[in-house]
């Protein structure tokens, strides 16, 4: 087929131990599921479902050794999450077969300006500005499941120069990675490709250019990231 124009790369992610790639289509992410992140902006948990927004591909970021600040934002904040990926089709799942359709895991950041969203929460308009943005998922190499012993009791933490300011267990997620795979499967059809966000833990605050951030979850690859200021 000719193209009017050469199509973008197909977005992917490095794999730990293997030197195919992980290929990338859809990239969903949970709102609001450690009840101290939800208290700290001022929200309560909807304990009946998990609510969902989503990221477009070109939101992508690799996991760099340095990102660039977005524009239109004072106030962009870090959120460390754990990154779910999958490798099997996946409607209506049940426990079984959500955990089967399971590739692997990778530490994430849910980047947010988080102006923008407080001012559309408060328009109650959507939040697209606050979070989806380019580079504004940041993602490093993937750990295949087989070789994640225990991650749902895997601590996760994100320090700044130095300073800890998010940590808490995966185990304090409100809703599993399997109750999320069971719920939001019924409202796609979840194929390989799909990255779930899963939500972040208390502590977010912003990142100013020069900050050296770095993201951990217990035996999956660190994120390791210098802040570089906003392009002018
Ligand atoms: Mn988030």
């Amino acid at each position: 087929m000719d193209y009017l124009f050469a199509p973008r790369a197909l977005p992917s992610l490095a794999i730990v131990g293997d030197a195919r790639h992980y290929s990338v289509s859809r990239i969903f992410c949970v709102g609001r599921n450690y009840a101290e992140h939800a208290a700290e902006m001022g929200a309560e948990v909807d304990r009946e479902a998990p609510f969902y927004f989503t990221k477009s591909i070109t939101a992508l970021s690799h996991g760099e050794t340095e990102w660039r600040l977005p524009p239109g934002t004072e106030e962009c904040h870090h959120e460390v999450e754990l990154v779910v990926a999958l490798a099997k089709p996946l409607y209506r799942a049940t426990p079984e077969t959500a955990m089967d359709a399971v590739y692997g895991y990778a530490v994430g950041l849910d980047m947010t300006r988080r102006d923008l969203q407080a001012q559309a929460k408060a328009k109650r308009r959507p939040w697209d500005l606050g979070k989806d943005f380019e580079g504004s998922a940041i993602v490093g190499k993937m750990t295949p499941a087989a070789g994640c012993q225990a991650i749902e009791h895997a601590q996760i933490a994100f320090s700044c120069d130095g300073e800890l300011r998010q940590r808490a267990l995966l185990s304090q997620m409100i809703w599993s990675v399997s109750d999320i795979l069971c719920h939001l499967s019924t409202y796609y059809h979840l194929a390989a490709g799909d990255l779930i966000f899963t939500g972040t833990p208390a502590g977010v605050a912003a990142v100013k250019a020069g900050d050296h951030l770095q993201a951990t979850i217990t035996g999956l690859s660190p994120l390791d990231i210098e802040i570089l200021e906003v392009e002018s």
